[in-house]
């Protein structure tokens, strides 16, 4: 069941993360960190994101935890398995999609944790495949952040390159921000692609929190499409 992981994460990480409300918010992550302490030495222990669900599977502590979500946020969960495959294929649409998406997503959370950043030329994240828009600069580099494990990977050094198409020349890559220079809208014009950049290194914030702050990019969005490479 768990290779499909990946590319389903990759489409649908965003449905998890919408901020609606706080008191949702807290509820998820009261709720997430608790799993994440369940599963963290077994999380730290292993070296494959895959294997890990599959062992949580077959002990039956995924089913578990799944239901101990659907109990927090009050969802329907009548059939473990099923909501597992409906998260990994996408079907929100299923019975306890949202549950078993929550639950993958605290595991590989833990998984991610501690995890050394490594050098990914890539918007996608090494750990579990998800896409991300995310960069946020230390110093002269440029790291990607995952939206759904928070997992951060180093993605340039010296000079922001397109994480899509690896285009690293400097005239093709546009930069839409304020006139502080705390939140961008890039651009490349190689392969037309956009991602968020926060610029401001004061701002700091557990990494999960990253995605949702630089989203405030968005409003530089139409200087990135008006404007002519
Ligand atoms: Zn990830
Ligand atoms: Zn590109």
């Amino acid at each position: 069941m768990t290779e499909e992981l990946a590319s389903a994460l990759m489409k649908y990480a965003h449905l998890v993360g919408s901020p609606i409300n706080l008191e949702w918010v807290k509820s998820v992550e009261r709720v997430q960190q608790e799993i994440m302490s369940q599963v963290r030495a077994e999380a730290r222990e292993s070296s494959d994101l895959r294997e890990l669900l599959s062992q949580l599977d077959s002990s039956g502590k995924l089913e578990a935890m799944v239901r101990r979500v659907a109990g927090e946020i009050g969802d329907e969960v009548k059939d473990v398995r099923k909501a597992v495959a409906a998260a990994l294929a996408g079907n929100a649409e299923e019975e306890g999609f949202r549950s078993a998406l929550l639950t993958l997503q605290a595991v590989a959370r833990a998984f991610a944790e501690g995890r050394e950043a490594v050098a990914e030329q890539s918007a996608f994240c090494p750990l579990c495949g998800a896409r991300s828009e995310t960069s946020f600069k230390r110093g002269d580099k440029y790291y990607m952040v995952c939206h759904f494990c928070s997992y951060v990977w180093l993605q340039s050094s010296g000079k922001p390159t397109c994480p899509y198409c690896g285009n690293s020349s400097e005239i093709s890559i546009g930069m839409f921000s304020d006139r502080q220079r705390r939140l961008a809208l890039m651009k490349c014009w190689e392969c037309g692609s956009t991602w968020r950049a926060i610029l401001d290194e004061t701002i700091r914030a557990p990494a999960i929190v990253l995605p949702l702050i630089a989203m405030g990019a968005e409003s530089f969005r139409r200087a990135a499409e008006e404007a002519q490479g």
